[in-house]
This record gives structure tokens, sequence and C-alpha cells, in this order.
């Protein structure tokens, strides 16, 4: 499966994936978790994949992590119905361990197709996996958070995953903060567009990245 440029809507794609068997995850998986959210929301979050609690009810971000999330992103305004909720990988990798490189391309399409048929304004990643699906960097997420960069035509915004913060306490939570507040600016127009190959900078400034490793512009999106 490389291209899913011709299912037109988000059910007929959660169909697909309901029932898919592209990867080894889809041997231990209880229930695939497609996403959250509709097609209207301006917001998309991209987390890395489920975990127990979402396996068993099939919907994305149900625990602390997300519980976490839904308020910083409430207390910046931006409420559960402006925000679609997606993983790298649809099918909890067992033990909770990192999705293996074959599993994310195997599952990229269906991503690929969500942010396509969504067409949000901001893409937020959560930690390391996401980010660097979509943004062809080495850098880690301590490096590329705190900015947006524009990306396909919408705005993209890197931070931590909410389970760091669960574990980093509150410095991590306010870097999230700080994060969800850039995505608040970039919704209500407060920050400049920027061109099409630079970053912008937190306060609103156009900037080129000096470092040939955050070339972001020149790959195609997933
Ligand atoms: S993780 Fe993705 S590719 Fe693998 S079985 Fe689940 S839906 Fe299919």
């Amino acid at each position: 499966m490389t291209d899913l440029g011709h299912v037109k809507t988000l059910e007929e794609l959660e169909a697909l994936a309901s029932s898919c068997t592209g990867c080894v995850l889809s041997e231990s998986r209880t229930t695939v978790v497609f996403a959250s959210g509709t097609q209207q929301a301006r917001v998309m979050v991209v987390g890395e994949g489920p975990g127990q609690q979402e396996d068993e009810q099939g919907v994305p971000f149900v625990g602390r992590s997300g519980q976490l999330l839904m308020s910083l992103l409430s207390e910046a305004g931006i409420e559960r119905d402006d925000v679609y909720i997606a993983n790298v990988v649809k099918c909890r990798p067992p033990r909770n361990r990192d999705p293996r490189q074959d599993e994310i391309d195997a599952c990229k399409p269906y991503l690929r197709r969500q942010i396509e048929l969504v067409d949000p304004r901001v893409v937020v990643t959560l930690g390391n996996f996401s980010s660097k699906l979509l943004m062809p960097t080495t850098l880690g997420i301590t490096r590329i958070r705190g900015q947006a960069y524009e990306w396909w035509g919408r705005h993209l915004v890197p931070t931590f995953h909410p389970a760091a913060a669960l574990r980093g306490g509150e410095s991590v939570t306010n870097d999230i903060r700080s994060d969800v507040a850039l995505v608040r600016s970039l919704l209500d127009g407060r920050l400049a567009s920027s061109t099409e190959d630079a970053a912008v900078g937190r306060d609103g400034g156009v900037e080129n990245p000096e470092d040939e490793q955050l070339d972001l512009f020149g790959a195609t999106p997933l």
C-alpha cells in the first residue's frame, strides 16, 4: 500500500484501516486506533502510537497524556472540536515499545491521506517520531521545538510528547504550553506568514535556518 489518494473520505479511510494487516502490529492489536476529531478541525495533532488504554478503547489520547494535552490546548482556547488527533502508527506496539521503521513506513499512507483530507492550518507533532516523520532533520525535538515551520502550505509546530511532560515535570509542561500558545497565534493570524523556504520565529519574524540539517523544505511530506 503506497498511495491512498483515491480514498475520498475519512470514513472510507477509517474503514480501510480497521481491517489493515499492513504490518506485524496487526497481530497484537485489540483495536485499530484511527483518529478522533472532524474534518473541519484547524489543528491536527500527530502522536506516536496508541498505548494500552487507546488500544482497548479505539480512541487516541484517552490516557493521562491525552488529558494533559487537551487541557493545555483548552487553556489556549483551542477546543476539542477544532482538533483532529491521529498517530504515526494506528496499532499499538507490544509493551509500548517504539514503532519500528518498517511499521512506520507501512502506516504512512494513512497519515498522509488524513492530512490531505483534514487539510488543517496547523499540524502539531508530538515528540521525535512524528516530528522526524514529517521533517527531514537529524535534530532532536529539544532543538526543533519552539518555532513554527512553513510546511506544504500550512504550519508545522513540533513539541514534546505530553508523556515527556508527565515524566519531566513543570518545565516540559511549560515548554508545551508555550508551543501551544504559538499554535494559537498562528490560528489567529498574529504571526507574519513565512516565505516558502523559511521558518517563522516565535517573535513573528522570518528567519532562514542556518543549520543545514534543518533543511525542511526540499523533501516531500511523509
Ligand atoms: S499499524 Fe498501520 S500499517 Fe500496521 S496494521 Fe496497523 S493500520 Fe496497518
